[in-house]
């Protein structure tokens, strides 16, 4: 594959009318969407989403094609995108070679969402897009967006009749697909025989793709809720009542990373197997964030223009804030029901609101959301564990990663004192030999936070 692809590519000069031209917000009805898989769940109900409203969507194999990432890369990328960059380029490459002459590359469009601010994310699409230009063939697979800028906003990527639907059922296919990951990770450590919860997981994740392609874009949001709670009453019955709640561990840090097996090497089943019970950050958090963030943006400009009596822009400005008000009590609303049709038959970790993260940093004076990045929210994320009685904290992240060495630097300590145990799991994509025995320790001093907090219950009860 690696000789093929530098055959392959073609010797021309990048050129910069490429970012506009290329990696752009169009219609992208009647191609195939090319998704990288990141949360095994989310983006596979996202992917069914978009093929609800039309969209032939289909979620590219995964980690195969790292070493075509790791070769069209300098090294001093994020690992994230080395390995999107794989998925994609290993996914054309095979499409190309399966159907010979036939290959025709402006069907495809390959989906590659960005961020505003300061860390690197807001460049891979531009960086993928003069990597596969060099490619005879892949000049033509435009890359679509869509942008945190406007809290992915998808009215210039579809037709405005179908985005307000789709944006709908994907925030709602998103929530849903937070609690089947929690459902996992409450039942699959204390399950009756083991691989029983995989095995039924994957049938109830094929039940749920079906409803939602076949009925989604009516918006029945009672059927996906009625499939949900079946799938939940069934896994239930798979816990072992006899076995001892484990350790609870909470996973914060870079989105793709904590959500993705193969590049965090298992990390969730890794704790697991060394006696642990996870929860990790859910998708709808940083989906939430990104509406948090857009209503406060929206809310200093504002203030500007009320400052400087600007009354114009202030109409304009309030009827966009009131519509981000609304989405986002809608999504609040739409979280709570999934959540509640799970809650009523399992204790699984319900998941927490922005506001309560900023509340929580904003009483201790820790760190600001005004500052930026996913850094404030996995701090808080991390503050949220602690308070809910976790035993671990553990901050996942690709090396290097800008926010999460903030979060490090300011968590470390933090949990050191409240005597919480704490680790940092970095990732390239290399083995690292100590990486298991530090786990193993982690989880070691995990086992005697939960003992020292049950000692305390026992002797509290003894004094009443
Ligand atoms: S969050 Fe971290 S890994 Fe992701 S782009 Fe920013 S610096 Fe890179």
């Amino acid at each position: 594959m690696k000789e093929n692809s530098a055959m392959a590519m073609s010797t021309g000069q990048p050129t910069f009318d490429r970012f506009v031209t290329s990696v752009k917000q169009f219609d992208i009805s009647g191609k195939t969407l090319l998704l990288p898989d990141m949360a095994p769940f989310a983006v596979r109900l996202l992917a069914a989403c978009f093929r609800a409203i039309g969209v032939p969507a289909v979620v590219m194999e995964t980690y195969k094609g790292l070493s075509l990432g790791k070769e069209f890369t300098s090294g001093k990328e994020c690992f994230p995108c080395q390995v999107t960059l794989g998925d994609i380029l290993y996914h054309l490459q095979k499409e190309k070679s399966r159907l010979g002459p036939a290959f025709s590359p402006d069907k495809y469009v390959y989906f590659l969402p960005e961020a505003d601010g300061p860390c690197r994310f807001g460049m891979y699409n531009k960086m993928q897009r003069l990597i596969l230009d060099r490619f005879d063939g892949f000049k033509e697979v435009p890359i679509v967006y869509i942008s945190t800028r406007n809290a992915y906003a998808t009215e210039s990527i579809m037709p405005p009749e179908r985005s307000p639907i789709f944006r709908r059922l994907s925030f709602v296919a998103m929530i849903i697909a937070d609690v089947l990951d929690r459902v996992v990770w409450r039942v699959r450590p204390y399950e009756l025989r083991r691989g029983m919860t995989d095995a039924f997981m994957q049938e109830a994740l094929n039940a749920m793709i079906e409803t939602i392609e076949a009925t989604g874009a009516g918006l029945d949001f009672n059927r996906l809720y009625r499939l949900l709670e079946n799938i939940v009453l069934t896994a239930r019955t798979f816990i072992d009542p006899y076995q001892p709640r484990r350790p609870r561990i909470g996973i914060i840090g870079e989105i793709y990373l904590r959500h993705h097996p193969d590049s965090n090497q298992d990390l969730i089943r890794q704790i697991e197997q060394f006696g642990g019970e996870v929860v990790d950050a859910s998708c709808g958090e940083w989906i939430n964030f990104v509406a948090f963030e857009r209503a406060r943006k929206l809310r200093r400009r504002w203030m500007t223009q009320w400052r400087q009596g600007n009354f114009d822009a202030l109409r304009g400005l309030t009827r966009r804030l009131i519509g981000h008000e609304i989405e986002k009590l809608y999504q609040k609303w739409r979280q709570d029901q999934v959540y509640r049709t799970a809650l009523q038959h399992l204790d699984i970790q319900p998941d927490h609101s922005i506001d309560a993260v900023e509340r929580r940093l904003e009483r201790d004076r820790l760190f600001s959301f005004h500052i930026g990045t996913e850094a404030a929210l996995s701090i808080g994320g991390a503050l949220e564990y602690a308070h809910h009685g976790f035993d671990g904290v553990v901050n996942v992240f690709p090396f290097t990663c800008m926010p999460s060495t903030i979060c490090s630097a300011i968590l470390k300590p933090l949990l050191h004192d409240m005597k919480i145990p704490y680790i940092d799991t970095a990732y390239d994509g290399a083995i690292q030999p100590n990486r298991e025995a530090a786990l193993r320790t982690f989880m070691y001093q995990a086992k005697q936070h939960l003992e020292a907090g049950r000692a305390r219950k026992r002797s509290r009860i003894k004094m009443k």
